[in-house]
């Protein structure tokens, strides 16, 4: 499959087990981590310079002053003899780390991630469920209205209520067609519907889609100009009255200020999509949610990408508005574990402990591969 600027058969990602020295019913306690779909992997990285630096401490240094784990100061420690800046070249490899940090941390309290980060970052009172959205539509070759349409009304079939589809990889008239299709299967309910254009379009092309589909009053335009383009998205928000979306791409919280700077972006309507296991993890992710919070913005603006179990911890516990769902897609790492189920377009993170990833039997398979 592919969407506007890239085709995804070669996409892979790295798994890691990290396995303690803490024994639960004489087995170690394992933490997990992977990469979020739309990067490729970063094990070289991992293996020359985060692991070592990560192994080579002292193992006091991992602790807190409760003498817990504590993946932030493991962070710290990762990123130790690293310039600022240049961030997508190893957010990746220490996202996968700082996830699975924080899935041992919570498994060594014997709690579900999200009410271990409620407890220890947050208010102590989790949501029980989150909207989740699905993420689909595709380009695909042979792929007809029909299949799409089939497509989104198998996503309101499995309990969706909000639906994405690509733009971007055909023409104007051509994509209008297929937002008119799948906005058929909507009962022509426009708040139930967002596009991605996936960073492809320049500003002329931008605002050309803008006034074609500001009429149907989309859920959100996503991605429409490259992710680093900030004056292109504020230009567009200048005309476009609908809500955007973007930050998929922004790999730092120094990005992210910049997009909040320079991007236009409105706080009473738009969607930040920072990815926390693209951008250094959970504890890059809370620094970011801080700042936004300094520029006025709710945490509820805030909708993940990925549609991984790791941040859909994360959305239920910091109060974020939702996160994102493939429903089908990027398997085995993405989506959520095996017994979720979507209600009114709404999911629970679950009661497993960590991140629960045990609860997805085809992953779990091939995490438990990594150390058994
Ligand atoms: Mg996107």
């Amino acid at each position: 499959m592919r969407n506007a600027y890239i085709d995804f058969s070669k996409m892979d990602c790295t798994v890691v087990a990290l396995v303690s020295d803490m024994f639960v019913d004489g087995k170690p306690l394992v933490g997990y981590g992977f990469n979020s779909n739309g990067r490729y992997n970063a094990t070289a990285i991992l293996e020359e310079r985060i692991l070592p630096r990560l192994l080579n401490a002292p193992g006091e240094d991992l602790l807190d002053e409760n003498g817990e784990l504590s993946p932030e100061k493991a962070w710290s420690l990762m990123m130790r003899d690293e310039k600022p800046g240049g961030h997508g070249e190893r957010s990746v490899a220490v996202g996968v780390m700082d996830m699975a940090l924080h899935d041992l941390a919570a498994k060594a309290a014997g709690v579900p991630l999200y009410r271990w980060i409620s407890d220890h970052y947050g208010d102590g009172d989790p949501d029980s469920d989150v909207f989740v959205y699905a993420a689909g539509g595709y380009y695909a070759p042979g792929k007809t209205l029909a299949d799409l349409q089939a497509e989104m009304r198998g996503f309101l079939d499995g309990g969706y209520e909000v639906v994405k589809m690509k733009i971007g990889g055909a023409g104007l008239d051509e994509d209008l067609r297929r937002i008119e299709a799948v906005l058929q299967v909507l009962d022509g309910d426009g708040g139930r519907l967002m596009v991605d254009a996936n960073g492809k379009f320049d500003l002329d092309t931008a605002l050309e889609y803008g006034r074609a589909i500001d009429g149907y009053g989309l859920f959100w335009y996503e991605e429409a100009g490259d992710p680093l383009d900030y004056r292109l998205n504020a230009v567009l928000s200048e005309s476009y009255a609908n809500p955007v979306a973007t930050g998929e791409n922004l790999f730092s919280l120094q990005d992210a200020r910049n997009l909040i700077r320079y991007g236009g972006m409105r706080p009473d309507r738009d969607f930040i999509q920072v990815d926390p296991a693209l951008s250094y993890g959970l504890t890059e992710y809370r620094r970011v949610l801080d700042m936004l919070k300094r520029h006025g913005w709710s945490s509820r603006r805030c909708v993940p990408h990925g549609g991984h179990q790791f941040s859909l911890h994360i959305a239920a516990a910091l109060k974020l508005g939702g996160n994102e769902s493939y429903p089908g897609e990027f398997q085995p790492t993405g989506g959520f574990t095996d017994d979720a189920v979507i209600t009114g377009g709404r999911v629970a993170p679950g009661d497993l402990p960590g991140i629960g990833l045990e609860g997805k039997a085809d992953f779990h398979k091939v995490l438990r591969n990594l150390h058994s």
